[in-house]
C-alpha cells in the first residue's frame, strides 16, 4: 500500500517520543496512516500515534511538544465515528491514544459515583458492575460496548436511558493544560475528595466544562453520576400510521415528558429508512447505482417488515407502582396519535426474540428481526452496551463481520457521516425540519434516515446518518456536499448541530467569528504554541 506523503518527524523527536512512551508504544508508517483516515472519507497526515500509560507520561509528552513545536491530539479510545473517529482536524498532529490508561479509579456504591480514566469502555463497566453486583446503569450509547465513556463525555454524546446527557452527568474532572501542569477543581485541591465528587459546580467559576468539545487540555479522569438499576423498567412502543400524524405526535411525546418528568427516560421517533436500516438488509440490487429506494420500493418494504410513517420507542423507569401509573399517563397521551401501542417488560422482549423465530408457515420469520430489535432495545434500556445499533453503518456496504464478531464501521471501511442539528420541541418546527432532511437528501440522493431523541421537554436532538461506498470517490463527494448542504440549510432554518465532526469545525467556527472570540482568547492565554488539538472547536 502506498503511504501518502506525511511530514516527517526528525529521528531525535521519534526517539524522544519513544523514550518517554516506551518504543513498543510509538507507533509510527501504516498505522499512523490509518489513525488519519476516517468514516467521513476525509483524511488528515499523522506522522505518529503514541499510547501513554499515565498522567507522568502525558505532562512529558506536553513538555516534549511545546520545545519542539510538535501538536499532540488526544483519545480516549479514537472511536468518534461518523464525526472524524480518531483523525485530527488538521494535518501533521501526534495522536495521542489514552486506551492504555483504562483503570476505573473508584467506585463510590453508596453516591453512585464513578471514576474513570479515559481507556475505560462502556463494556468494561458493563463487566465491572456485573462482577461487584452493583445496581446501576451503563450510560450506554449506540455506539457500543468498545467505546469510552470519558471521550464521549467530552463531546456531550448522548444516549437514552435516565442519565442520557452525558456531560451532563460529570461531577469534576482531571485534566493535563497546555503548558504541562495539572488542572483540577478547588474542591479537589482543598482536599474535599467526596465533596468534589458529589457536587458538579465545585466552587468560585466553573472550569470543567473548559474541557468539553474543546482543545484546553487533556482529561486523565473523570467522576460520573451512575443511575441506579430502578425495581421496575418497561419499554413501550408506539406506531404511528400516517406521516400526517408527526406534529400530533411531537405534541403528545412533549406533554408525556412534561407529565412523567424522570419516570420516562428519552423517547426516540425514528423514520421508516431508519427502522427499515434495523430490520432489513438494503436492496442494493434493486437499486440504481448512485440512486435511493423508489416510493415504490419503500413502500413494499415498509409494508413486508411492517414498518410505520413514525416508530417511537422509550423506557419507564421506577418502582412498580410508579411504572403502572405512568403506563397509564402514556397510554391517555401517545394511545392518541398511535395506531399501536404496546409495553413490554425486559422477560417477555427475550421470549418473544427468542420464539417468533421458531413459529411456522414464515409467519415467525417475518417478525423475527423486528422482535430481535425490541429485545435489543430492552438491552439498551437496561444500561447494557450492545452492538444493536452498529448494523447501520453497514446497511449499504453490506460488508458486515460475521455474526458475534466486534463491529468497527471505520476498519470495516463503511462510509458514515453524522449530522446532529437541534430541533425544538415545537410541532410545526419538527414538520419544517424534517421536510428540509427530505429535500436536501433526495437533492443528492442520499437516503433521509431521521432519528428524532428527546433531550427534555423543549428539545430534540436529531440525527442524520449519511451512508455512503467509502471506495467510490463520487459517492463520497456527493455525501460530504449533501451534509454541508444539510447544514446550511438547517442553519438557516435555526436547526444547529450539538456537536460536529472534525472536517466542519472549520465551517463552525466561520459562521459565528464573534461568538468564538472568547475561545480563541482562551486558546491564545493557554497554549501560545497550539500544541493541543490545533483547529478543534476553534476559531483559530
Ligand atoms: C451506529 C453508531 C451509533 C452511535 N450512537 C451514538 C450515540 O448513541 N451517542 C453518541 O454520543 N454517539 C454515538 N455514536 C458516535 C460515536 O461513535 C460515539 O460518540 C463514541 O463514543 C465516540 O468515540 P470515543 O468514545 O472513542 O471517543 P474519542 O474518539 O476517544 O473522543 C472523542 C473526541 O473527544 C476528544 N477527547 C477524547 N478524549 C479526550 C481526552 N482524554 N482529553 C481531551 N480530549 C479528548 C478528542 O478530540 C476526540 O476526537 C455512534 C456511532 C455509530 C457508528
Amino acid at each position: 500500500m502506498s503511504l501518502p506523503s506525511s511530514t516527517e518527524l526528525s529521528t531525535q523527536t521519534l526517539e524522544a517520543l519513544a523514550g518517554i512512551v516506551g518504543p513498543q508504544w510509538l507507533r509510527t508508517g501504516e498505522e499512523a496512516w490509518k489513525r488519519g483516515t476516517s468514516t467521513t472519507s476525509v483524511s488528515r497526515r499523522v506522522p505518529a500515534v503514541v499510547f501513554p500509560a499515565s498522567t507522568r507520561e502525558i505532562v512529558a509528552l506536553v513538555e516534549l511538544a511545546n520545545a519542539r513545536g510538535l501538536a499532540l491530539y488526544p483519545v480516549s479510545t479514537g472511536r468518534n465515528w461518523g464525526y472524524g473517529c480518531g483523525a485530527p482536524v488538521r494535518d501533521d498532529c501526534v495522536v495521542v491514544d489514552l486506551s492504555r490508561m483504562n483503570r476505573i479509579v473508584s467506585l463510590d456504591a453508596e453516591l453512585g459515583l464513578v471514576t474513570v480514566q479515559p481507556g475505560v469502555t462502556q463494556g468494561m463497566l458493563s463487566q465491572y458492575l456485573r462482577e461487584h453486583q452493583l445496581p446501576f446503569l451503563v450510560p450506554v450509547t449506540g455506539a457500543g460496548p468498545d467505546c469510552s465513556l470519558l471521550g464521549n463525555a467530552l463531546e456531550r454524546g448522548y444516549g437514552i436511558t435516565p442519565h442520557a446527557d452525558h456531560f451532563g452527568a460529570i461531577t469534576r474532572l482531571e485534566a493535563v493544560l497546555p503548558d504541562g501542569s495539572l488542572y483540577r477543581s478547588a474542591h479537589g485541591d482543598l482536599g474535599g475528595q467526596r465533596v468534589d465528587q458529589a457536587f458538579k459546580w465545585g466552587v468560585g467559576p466553573y472550569l470543567d466544562g473548559l474541557f468539553s468539545q474543546s482543545n484546553l487540555g487533556i482529561v486523565t479522569e473523570l467522576t460520573f453520576v451512575l443511575a441506579r438499576k430502578p425495581e421496575h423498567l418497561e419499554a413501550f412502543f408506539f406506531w404511528v400510521r400516517d406521516d400526517a400524524g408527526l406534529e400530533d405526535a411531537v405534541g403528545a411525546i412533549r406533554e408525556t415528558l412534561r407529565d412523567l418528568g424522570g419516570v420516562v427516560g428519552a423517547i426516540n421517533l425514528l423514520n421508516p429508512q431508519r427502522v427499515l436500516s434495523m430490520v432489513a438488509p438494503y436492496p442494493r440490487d434493486r437499486v440504481p447505482r448512485g440512486d435511493v429506494l423508489s416510493a415504490e420500493l419503500l413502500a413494499e418494504l415498509t409494508s413486508r417488515h411492517g414498518v410505520a410513517a413514525w416508530t417511537g420507542t422509550g423506557g419507564l423507569y421506577g418502582t412498580r407502582e410508579v411504572v403502572r401509573a405512568a403506563r397509564s399517563t402514556i397510554r391517555r397521551r401517545l394511545g392518541r396519535v398511535a395506531r399501536r401501542l404496546m409495553f413490554l417488560g425486559a422477560d417477555r422482549a427475550r421470549l418473544l426474540s427468542q420464539w417468533l423465530p421458531r413459529l411456522p408457515l414464515g409467519f415467525g420469520a417475518k417478525l423475527a428481526p423486528q422482535a430481535r430489535t425490541l429485545s435489543n432495545v430492552m438491552s439498551v434500556l437496561e444500561g447494557v452496551p450492545t452492538q444493536m445499533a452498529l448494523p447501520l453503518a453497514y446497511w449499504k456496504s453490506g460488508r458486515r463481520p460475521p455474526e458475534g464478531a466486534p463491529m468497527n464501521p471505520h476498519a470495516d471501511g463503511c462510509g458514515l457521516l453524522w449530522t446532529s442539528p437541534l430541533v425544538p420541541m415545537v410541532p410545526e418546527l419538527v414538520r419544517t425540519y424534517v421536510r428540509t432532511v427530505r429535500e436536501v437528501t433526495a437533492r443528492h440522493r442520499m437516503e433521509p434516515l431521521i432519528t428524532l431523541t428527546s433531550l427534555s421537554d423543549r428539545c430534540f436532538d436529531s440525527s442524520i446518518p449519511l451512508l455512503f461506498d467509502r471506495e467510490d470517490p463520487d459517492e463520497a463527494a456527493r455525501a460530504l456536499a449533501c451534509q454541508q448542504a444539510l447544514l446550511d440549510t438547517c442553519r438557516r432554518e435555526g436547526f444547529l448541530p450539538y456537536r460536529v465532526g472534525t472536517h466542519t469545525m472549520r465551517w463552525l467556527a466561520e459562521q459565528a467569528p464573534q461568538a468564538w472570540r472568547l475561545t480563541e482568547n482562551l486558546k491564545r492565554a493557554l497554549d501560545p504554541r497550539q500544541v493541543l488539538a490545533p483547529e478543534r472547536y476553534s476559531g483559530l
